[in-house]
């Protein structure tokens, strides 16, 4: 039988928990619980449960862990809450007590082992460097690729080498660590955490690189919004959105509709809105169209907070309600390697519109 966990983390969180009114109005917008239809899955569930772990009311038994790991941690609840209550905070929160008291989801804990023995999810022993095939150098300009550009969605990777390349920025892999988001998402121990923050930044540094692009969004969030909390890191942080948006980009025209996807790492996360956009607004003869759910009040598209890898299925049915908002455009265009692969999963093989990561469409047409 389940046991009742020292809720540390969320000790530190009760004002929040005290504060929800169990209003609902986050049942609006909550992807998740648009899906399951069930309390427990939408943030006034979610702070019930948090609240009954903290008081020691309730067990951390398997449907807890569900409730809490179902949280995309997309932050749209925040948006809507009229308390302000900092959800995603107490979801985390919650998550790092489940995990210290030894409650991990079996697909969850398997990445973490990965990480912690190969500084990748994936479990891959060759270096970002050795597997691009590009080794780092001195230079003003660094690309943080990220594992899943890495190992597993090559092409963009590539594409935004062949960009750098084609605009003549002479950049530099780094040799890089996972950024530290899986696990932070899933609630292992800061310790664990910061050693992978600690690495990155000494590698970055060792090259006296001044600017570092990121094509992915997680990472970008990571960079900008956690590592500054516990270090100094003595060089800017850009999503490539925002390095491309001020550079002379010469493409192609392209003739069609296109519409964006806001990642929620980037837009509520990192409010990063407008590069994207602007990006896109270089792109001759392309006619761009918002979807009904844009930046701030863009929805999720269920890939994030870990749960593509330990509910594949509700991740998905997330996906194709936004694909499905997407259905007047050519293009639909974000900017995420785990948005651009849910996003797909959840059009399940449906041609039009295409979905792709901005770098590819920018590599495509310059
Ligand atoms: S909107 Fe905020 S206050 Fe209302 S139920 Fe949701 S979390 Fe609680
Ligand atoms: S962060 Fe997103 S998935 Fe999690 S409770 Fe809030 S709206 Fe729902």
């Amino acid at each position: 039988m389940s046991e009742t966990i020292e809720a540390t983390n969320l000790r530190k969180m009760k004002k929040e928990l005290m504060t929800c009114t169990y209003c609902g109005f986050c049942k609006s917008v909550c992807p998740t619980f648009q899906r399951v239809g069930w309390d427990p899955s939408v943030a006034r569930g979610r702070m019930v449960l948090a609240y009954g772990l903290l008081q020691k009311e309730i067990p951390a038994d398997p449907s807890v862990l569900e409730y809490l790991y179902q949280c995309t941690t997309c932050k749209d609840c925040e948006r809507r809450c009229p308390s302000k209550i900092s959800v995603v905070d107490v979801v985390e929160s919650a998550r790092r007590d489940l995990v210290a008291a030894g409650h991990m989801l079996p697909k969850h804990k398997a990445m973490v082992e990965k990480v912690i023995a190969t500084g990748n999810p994936y479990g891959e022993k060759k270096s970002v460097p050795d597997t691009l095939g590009s080794q780092p150098k001195k230079a003003k300009v660094g690309y943080f690729v990220g594992c899943t550009a890495t190992y597993r969605d090559r092409a963009l990777a590539d594409a935004t080498m062949s960009i750098l390349r084609k605009i003549g920025e002479d950049f530099t892999l780094i040799n890089e660590n996972c950024c530290g988001s899986v696990l932070q998402r899933i609630g292992v121990d800061e310790v664990e955490v910061e050693k992978l923050w600690e690495s990155n930044v000494k590698s970055i540094r060792s090259l006296g690189v001044e600017k570092v692009v990121f094509s992915c969004a997680g990472c970008y969030r990571m960079f900008k919004e956690e590592y500054p909390k516990k270090l100094d890191l003595g060089f800017e942080v850009l999503h490539i959105t925002e390095y491309l948006a001020s550079k002379d980009l010469k493409m192609k025209p392209f003739e069609g509709i296109i519409t964006y996807h806001d990642p929620c790492h980037l837009g509520r996360h990192c409010h990063v809105y407008d590069a994207p956009r602007a990006v896109l607004a270089k792109i001759p003869g392309a006619q761009f169209k918002e979807m009904p759910r844009n930046r701030d009040t863009s929805a999720c598209c269920g890939g994030g907070g870990g749960v593509r890898s330990a509910y594949p299925e509700l991740s998905k049915e997330i996906a194709a309600r936004r694909v499905e908002e997407a259905s007047f455009a050519d293009l639909l265009v974000t900017t995420c390697p785990f948005c651009v692969n849910n996003l797909k999963a959840g059009a399940s093989g449906r041609p039009s519109p295409e979905i792709i990561d901005l770098v590819q469409l920018v590599d495509r047409l310059l």
